[in-house]
């Protein structure tokens, strides 16, 4: 028996006076005389105690105990700003962390399933694609993205730099064309930073894509997710 005894809220009955008696186990004296039975609750997965052992038996334990410390990601440059901390892999469960940086979707080590660390679904990259979206914005002609892209980037700013030039004697006229109207968007883009910060701009135009979010895709809290850990 613990001398100076811990109290938590209990999970049945809500009231602060549940007390630690084991290691993860905690005894509300209220609900055991309501239901005239001793009343037992992980401390940690906030459940009911199952089995005589003092650790928890059940399954999910840590996960939930992770899910339901509630806390929320307030770093103003995350890209999931103001979701939960932790989020469950919606197929496999496993516990996962969003690094902060680039596009709200996560791929889980574990199983390797796609999902929205805000909306927790997994159509809503694959739907509304995040990266194809900006792509698509960004440059037109942006097929091998994943091996040229750092060499389309350099030719990009060179065709960028010659059409500022360009752009300078023929605007009018480029302003007239409906292609010609995307890239220019991204010279403005480009034009206002150092020009060898290509990583940073697209971070920021991730964020500003975020910033104002055009798709479905609401911050969930993780009580569904708990809900599925029972
Ligand atoms: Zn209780
Ligand atoms: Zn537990
Ligand atoms: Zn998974
Ligand atoms: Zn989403």
């Amino acid at each position: 028996m613990s001398a100076s005894p811990m109290m938590t809220q209990c999970p049945r009955c809500q009231q602060e006076q549940a007390n630690l008696v084991g290691h993860q186990r905690a005894l509300c004296t209220l609900c055991s005389k309501a239901l005239r039975r001793v009343y037992q609750f992980c401390w940690s997965c906030r459940r009911e105690w199952q089995g005589e052992s003092n650790y928890c038996s059940l399954p999910w334990c840590g996960i939930r105990a992770a899910l339901l410390s509630d806390a929320v990601n307030t770093d103003p440059e995350s890209s999931v700003v103001g979701c939960p901390i932790f989020r469950a892999c919606p197929s496999c469960k496993a516990l996962l962390t969003h690094s902060g940086e680039g596009c709200p979707s996560i791929v889980c080590q574990q199983c390797h399933t796609g999902f929205c660390f805000r909306c927790l679904r997994e159509e809503c990259d694959g739907e509304f694609g995040f990266d194809d979206e900006i792509d698509d914005t960004e440059m037109d002609d942006d097929e091998d993205e994943d091996e040229d892209e750092d060499k389309d980037e350099e030719k990009d700013k060179d065709e960028e730099k010659d059409k500022a030039k360009e752009k300078d004697e023929e605007k009018d006229e480029e302003n007239d064309k409906d292609e010609d109207k995307d890239e220019e968007e991204d010279e403005d883009e480009d034009e206002d930073e150092d020009e060898d910060e290509d990583e940073d701009e697209d971070e920021d135009r991730y964020y500003d894509f975020y910033g104002d979010y055009p798709i479905p895709c609401t911050i969930v809290d993780n009580s569904n997710t708990l809900k599925e850990l029972n």
